[in-house]
Parts: structure tokens; C-alpha cells; sequence
């Protein structure tokens, strides 16, 4: 989040890259996502969905005005951020083929987000972003008047859960954990507590959770 921490994965991905392409893409527009990519413009391609490029467009501003509000200290790294758009932009999904790994993107959504974005590479390592987490309740962030496109219907149907599903159920042989602290928390497996949770709902005083 911030330039001054985009500059450091840049630094960093230059030192492992050495003389390398490097690419910049991440799994949604969120800010403590995606607000240093500033630091990768001209050093990297930058690649994104074309629903990720239209959610940073919209909401962008408006999701760095919400954030520099969290803390003082969350604003001092927001502070010089410039939103930049990608340099590529796919539709439905894109292979990048990096020399001896291939790369494939594919748009989800929406779900965490108006679009989201899954990176599997090898077709084993799988990044997802906010679209799993671990012994949390899934993150959806409905912030009216800035955001108000989460999709829990999105999220535990369609595409992702199919892909998704080796990945929760990770055996040793084949599936890598995508947590250290052991299984993901996908929210379509956590069964009944959706109901409850929706049934809850108009008991808040805006009406939802
Ligand atoms: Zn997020």
C-alpha cells in the first residue's frame, strides 16, 4: 500500500528477476492491493483485468479518501499516490507464458469486487486475494456511497468455486495449502453460518451485515 512500499517489492522483484520481463498484476483494486503500482509504471507491464481497470477508474479515488481516513499513519503512506491504469488489459482469462512457468489470469466475479482476479501458475500455486481467507468470515466490503458492488451470490457460485475446490480440499500428493496456518476458509464451505448470518441482517440498524 502506498509508493514507498510498491518501490520496495520493485526493488525486490528486480533483484530476483535480474535481467528479466517483469510483470505487475495484482488480484483486485483494493488500496492495500494495488496503490504502489505507481512504482512499477515504465518498469514493468502492468496487467489487469478489463473489470479491474473499470473498478479502479470508479472507485479508486474514493477508496483512497476512506483509507487515509483509517489512521495517520496509513495516510502518510497513502499521501503520494497516483492511480495508474494498466498497461494490458484481458477479458475472461490470460496466459503468460514467463520462460519455464506459465501464468494464467482469470477474471472472477463480481464477488470480493465488481471484478476480481485469481493467478495460477503451474496450475498449482493459486493467489486469490480476498476471496479466501483463513478462520475469518469472508471480507465484503459494501461501503455506500463508494462501493456497494460485492456479490456474495458471485462469490460462492460460478467459476471460482469450481476452481477453487481442489484447493480447499487440499490433499498432501497434489494440492498445496494455501495457508500456512493449514486450509482455506472459502465461505460456501462454512454451510449454515450464511444463512444465519443473512437472517441477522435486518436486525442492523442499515439492514444488512
Ligand atoms: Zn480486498
Amino acid at each position: 500500500m502506498g509508493p514507498r512500499n510498491g518501490a520496495h517489492v520493485l526493488e525486490q522483484a528486480r533483484r530476483l528477476a535480474g535481467d528479466r520481463r517483469l510483470y505487475l498484476t495484482i488480484t483486485h483494486f483494493h488500496p492495500e492491493h494495488g496503490f504502489g503500482a505507481q512504482a512499477f509504471k515504465g518498469a514493468a507491464t502492468i496487467v489487469y483485468n478489463r473489470g479491474q481497470r473499470a473498478d479502479l477508474r470508479r472507485k479508486g479515488a474514493g477508496y483512497l479518501g476512506m483509507f487515509k481516513g483509517q489512521s495517520p499513519a496509513v495516510a502518510a503512506e497513502l499521501e503520494d499516490v497516483e492511480l495508474v491504469d494498466p498497461d494490458l488489459v484481458y477479458e475472461g482469462e490470460a496466459e503468460i507464458d514467463l520462460g519455464g512457468r506459465t501464468v494464467l489470469l482469470r477474471e472472477v466475479g463480481p464477488a470480493h469486487t465488481g471484478s476480481d482476479q485469481i493467478v495460477l501458475i503451474d496450475g498449482r500455486v493459486l493467489f486469490a486475494g480476498d476471496l479466501l481467507e483463513t478462520r475469518i468470515f469472508p471480507i465484503a466490503p459494501y461501503f455506500p456511497p463508494h462501493d456497494t458492488d460485492v456479490d456474495g451470490e458471485g462469490w460462492i457460485g460460478g467459476e471460482f468455486d469450481k476452481l477453487s475446490k481442489p484447493y480447499t480440499d487440499p490433499s498432501p500428493a497434489s494440492s498445496p495449502t494455501p495457508s500456512s496456518t493449514g486450509g482455506s476458509t472459502h465461505w460456501a464451505d462454512r454451510g449454515p453460518l450464511v444463512p444465519w448470518v443473512s437472517g441477522r441482517a435486518p436486525e442492523t440498524p442499515s439492514g444488512y451485515l
